[in-house]
């Protein structure tokens, strides 16, 4: 009998310490991630699933994912992207534009700034800044055009069922945009080459390596930067601009992050 009561208190204190050391556990990483910088209170419960699932990755690691809403695989989860945020909106394959979303503010753009023989409109703030930025970088010798500015919804699906003919789906989503998830069709983004020297490895030319350095001071952020293509969705794309004022470009320059991370922290946060 004495056997019996003592096995049970046994098994009961073993049951205490597990639920009491689980309980510290969750505890401590709930203080871990509220002392990660980007940390959002509204993700706990999913920071805290995620590390559940990933227990190898940092607390850093895991917020920045999460914040980037890794959690939910691309395009499954969408959310439509809020056209109130203006220069901040997000686009990309969670957050994704109505076929009727027609860019904001556009206006066309000057022959001049072309890289091929055809008509671009973008985003006029951003335009007026692409000016400014044009006009420093030919001071100092460099010499670029847009081949891509705003696109249409509809254009987004010619382009995107082309891609997919040639490549099959998989591999057109590394680097093409379903339509609506295309941020060319804010009027916030562009592309473009080197006329100084012709090539399509723009991360080949003196341009490129003046609009790393510059790009920020005009709003302008290369977007899609190397090893981000998992929190982004998209390849290394050196030719690809997004407008997104100063405040936020200088921002994003001085502390490496995406503009995924700056938008769910800076914009959809506050
Ligand atoms: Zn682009």
């Amino acid at each position: 009998m004495q056997k019996i009561i003592f096995l049970n208190s046994l098994v009961l204190i073993i049951i205490f310490l597990i639920f009491y050391f689980n309980s510290k556990k969750s505890n401590n990483s709930n203080d871990h991630f509220s002392k990660e910088e980007y940390y959002i209170e509204d993700n706990l419960e999913r920071y805290l699933k995620y590390y559940k699932q990933n227990e190898n990755k940092s607390f850093s690691d895991i917020v920045r994912e999460i914040n980037c809403n890794l959690d939910y695989q691309f395009y499954n989860g969408v959310e439509r992207s809020n056209s109130l945020d203006k220069i901040l909106i997000l686009v990309n394959k969670h957050y994704t534009l109505d076929k009727e979303f027609e860019g904001i503010d556009l206006v066309k753009v000057d022959d001049k700034f072309a890289y091929y023989d055809k008509e671009y409109y973008m985003n006029k703030e951003a335009y007026e800044n692409f000016i400014k930025m044009w006009l420093d970088a030919n001071l100092e010798g460099c010499d670029f055009g847009i081949y891509s500015a705003y696109r249409s919804y509809d254009r987004q699906v010619f382009l995107y069922n082309n891609y997919v003919a040639v490549d099959g789906a998989e591999k057109a989503d590394t680097y093409s945009a379903r339509a609506g998830s295309s941020e060319h069709q804010t009027g916030l983004a562009i592309d473009l080459k080197s006329r100084t020297k012709k090539t399509d490895y723009f991360e080949t030319t003196k341009e490129y390596d003046w609009l790393l350095k510059n790009s920020y001071k005009y709003g302008f952020i290369l977007r899609y930067k190397e090893n981000t293509e998992y929190l982004t969705g998209y390849q290394f794309e050196p030719w690809h601009y997004r407008y997104c004022g100063v405040e936020c470009a200088t921002y994003i320059y001085e502390n490496n992050i995406t503009f995924e991370e700056y938008y769910e922290y800076f914009v959809k946060n506050k």
